[in-house]
């Protein structure tokens, strides 16, 4: 029976990977959340791992007491994370949010664990530092993320030095065809509307600003180990190409579904293996028509500025990311109008020099400085 360990498990991807698990016998052995003690009652009550962990410390306590007659190990903090992702087991599943993320990867990768990855924020804080680690340990990363996971899929049986370039799919998001002065005054509710996928909150911003595809470009830098001149991004309105990847023969393959996270969630537990899914199959004539767009790298300057962060090096796809995590929080709570995330994001690029990233610590400096720099700004 194969076994995984979760982190993020009431999350959007957490709660979908627990119904893979379900449906394919696959044995949870740890699971970790960061502040639903209700939901990781219940979830660790149904999968019974052997060992669970609340984030937040303050927590602690009530999950304790919550789970005081299970015999199940209970863990908080980084500490505890790290100690989930270093148990032994065949796949270590990180669908955390956030820079929170990168340790447990890097612990996980320490210790010669496989990884599948829905933690944006590991490779794109901590690209160089992560690919370069899990090279040394041999340990391989499996995307979850559907655009990687079709790149990935569209990759098996191929030779990567053919590859001419990605071709990485946006769905535009709810603002697709507007410019900057029509989205002077989005609200949260309306930004939080996607049209394709149902995500966590934070994802769904992304999403609207098209900084998702932005961190997205910047994951696929990494994971592929390609160059951002290589890497196309264009608009499939639909979500029903993937992404795809273009060929030195030219040749296009690309890997289409619906737009369901449960696929590409399956196939990173179960690769290689292609087994009955829960979705619904993909009817070429219920839809009839595919459109296809040029990203405006105008309006999203989220995306522009990732696109340059990732051109530069160094800590700047960091700096970025956490100057956007913090944006969108404030934006969340009404205290800045939705075009300042953008705003921000470009101006960091301005206000940084060139930093090195060639540790944890590097890493931990630049994204405390980008959001102190963001406190400053607002
Ligand atoms: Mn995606």
């Amino acid at each position: 029976m194969k076994t995984i360990s979760l982190i993020g498990s009431t999350g959007s991807i957490g709660t979908q990977t627990l119904q893979v698990c379900k449906k394919h016998n696959i044995k949870v052995r740890a699971l970790a959340v960061k502040k639903n003690t209700g939901l990781l009652e219940a979830q660790a009550r149904e999968f019974l791992p052997e060992v669970v962990c609340i984030y937040e410390e303050s927590l602690y306590k009530e999950l304790r007491d919550r789970l005081s007659d299970t015999g199940i190990k209970v863990l908080c903090g980084m500490e505890g994370l790290c100690e989930i992702a270093s148990l032994d087991t065949d796949l270590f599943v990180n669908s955390a949010v956030g820079m929170v993320g990168l340790l447990p990867t890097l612990t996980a990768i320490e210790h010669g664990r496989d990884i599948a990855l829905a933690n944006k924020e590991t490779l794109v804080a901590g690209g160089h530092l992560v690919m370069s680690a899990a090279e040394r340990k041999n340990v391989r990363i499996y995307p979850i993320d559907s655009e990687h996971s079709a790149i990935f899929q569209c990759l098996q049986g191929n030779k990567r030095e053919q590859v001419r370039k990605l071709i990485l799919t946006a769905s535009g998001g709810p603002f697709f065809g507007k410019k900057k002065h029509e989205l002077e005054n989005v609200t949260p509710e309306q930004a939080l509307a996607h049209p394709n996928w149902s995500m966590g909150k934070k994802i769904t911003i992304d999403s609207a600003t098209l900084m998702n595809k932005g961190l997205e470009f910047i994951e696929a830098r990494w994971l592929f180990g390609i160059d951002p001149e290589n890497i196309e991004i264009i608009v499939n309105r639909e979500s029903v190409l993937h992404s795809a990847v273009e060929f030195d023969d030219f040749s296009v393959i690309g890997q289409m579904g619906v737009p369901d996270m449960k696929i590409p969630i399956q196939y990173a537990l179960l690769y290689p293996e292609r087994l009955d899914c829960d979705v619904k199959p993909l009817s070429f004539t219920d839809y009839g028509t595919l459109t296809f767009a040029k990203p405006d790298l105008e309006t999203f300057e989220c995306l522009s500025g990732c696109i340059e962060a990732i051109r530069r090096g160094g800590a700047y796809p960091c700096i970025v990311n956490a100057v956007n995590e913090e944006a969108v929080g404030l934006f969340l709570d009404g205290k800045i109008p939705f075009l300042k995330i953008g705003e921000l994001v470009l101006e960091s690029l301005k206000a940084f020099p060139m930093l090195p990233v060639e540790s944890y610590e590097d890493i931990k400096k630049a994204d405390s400085a980008a959001r102190e720099y963001v406190r400053e700004n607002i």
